[in-house]
């Protein structure tokens, strides 16, 4: 029987396993099979603090990684296939055909970005596509930029990157934003930021290097153009990665776990940390903080 199980292994979940293993927990770390999170997907994060000059993505959380093993964190490749309440507050994990038992877990298995699903947004992935404007957008400082989408995230990107880009595009495949009254009217008031309306990206494309335009497709006429840009910002949602827990944890209508304050979802000894709780922050540093309010919560728990 396990102590803890923590099931991801970004930022929120490494960070979880730090103080856990601290802790004398001696975690249990689900890695998943695409182990490191959405840090492993950007480049240079400029706003993590303690790194002046910036650190890579992959490069934080391979410390953190090693810093977890340090004080006796144990990994375990492999995506958890089911999660199972049983009697007495006990619950069963199942990773890879292996069924594990243990007294508490974290869940921290964050959120992936919604793409458009285009081979060429692969190929432009962090040289020019970029799912995140606070991590990225200062590449763009003085160029043109466009961002995909009509919600919240979608105005909240385009102003944060009407700060740096010379100009920025918002695509849109409807009329009008699905993103608060708020949110439309600071962008609107916005002389950096515009809207094409009515219109689906296409195509990204680019010299092989880096992007340089987007073919987009009026929704109605059918007709398409090609708009240069530097880079493309999707803001199209996020995915929770919430699947194996619907119908057993309480989750809100967009697939997030809801917990409390201190970490706690419905479920006794069951935390919930970083992006797969979070819809609003979704930082990095955030996450890592709530992984470290989640550990210190089970070890209260625990005792
Ligand atoms: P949303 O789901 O609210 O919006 C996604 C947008 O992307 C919609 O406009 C949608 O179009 C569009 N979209 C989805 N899929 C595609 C696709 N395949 N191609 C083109 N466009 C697509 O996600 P958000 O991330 O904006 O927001 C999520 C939640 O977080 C919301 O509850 C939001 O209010 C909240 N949030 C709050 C913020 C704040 O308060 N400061 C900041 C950011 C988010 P369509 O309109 O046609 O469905």
């Amino acid at each position: 029987m396990e102590k803890l199980v923590i099931v991801g292994a970004g930022i929120s979940g490494l960070t979880a396993a730090i103080y856990a293993s601290r802790a004398n927990l001696k975690p249990l770390v689900i890695a998943g099979k695409e182990e490191g999170g959405q840090l492993m997907l950007t480049t240079e994060v400029e706003n993590y603090p303690g790194f002046p000059e910036g650190v890579l993505g992959p490069d934080l959380i391979a410390k953190c990684r090693e810093q977890a093993k340090k004080f006796g964190t144990r990994f375990k490749d492999g995506n958890l296939e089911a999660f199972a309440a049983k009697p007495n507050n006990i619950y069963e994990l199942t990773v890879e055909g292996e069924k594990i038992e243990t007294e508490s877990v974290i869940i921290a298995t964050g959120a992936s970005a919604r793409t458009l699903g285009l081979e060429s947004e692969k190929k432009y992935w962090a040289k020019g596509v970029h799912t995140c404007a606070t991590c990225d957008g200062y590449f763009y400082s003085g160029k043109d930029v466009v961002v995909v989408g009509g919600g919240d995230s979608a105005c909240e990107e385009s102003l944060f990157l009407s700060k740096v880009a010379n100009s920025v595009t918002i695509i849109h495949r409807k009329d009008a934003f699905k993103a608060s009254k708020i949110m439309q009217e600071r962008v609107f008031s916005n002389s950096k930021i515009k809207a094409v309306w009515n219109s689906a990206v296409e195509e990204i494309l680019g010299d092989g290097k880096k992007v340089t335009a987007v073919r987009i497709k009026d929704v109605n006429s059918g007709k398409t153009t090609e708009l240069k840009t530097d880079a493309v910002f999707l803001a199209i949602g996020h995915v929770p990665n919430t699947a194996v827990f619907k119908g057993i944890l309480d989750l809100d209508e967009n697939g997030y776990i809801i917990a409390d304050g201190r970490m706690r979802t419905k479920l006794p000894g069951v935390f919930a940390a970083g992006d797969v709780h979070d819809k609003i922050y979704r930082q990095a540093v955030t996450a890592a903080g709530m992984g470290c309010q989640a550990a210190l919560e089970a070890e209260r728990y625990i005792q």
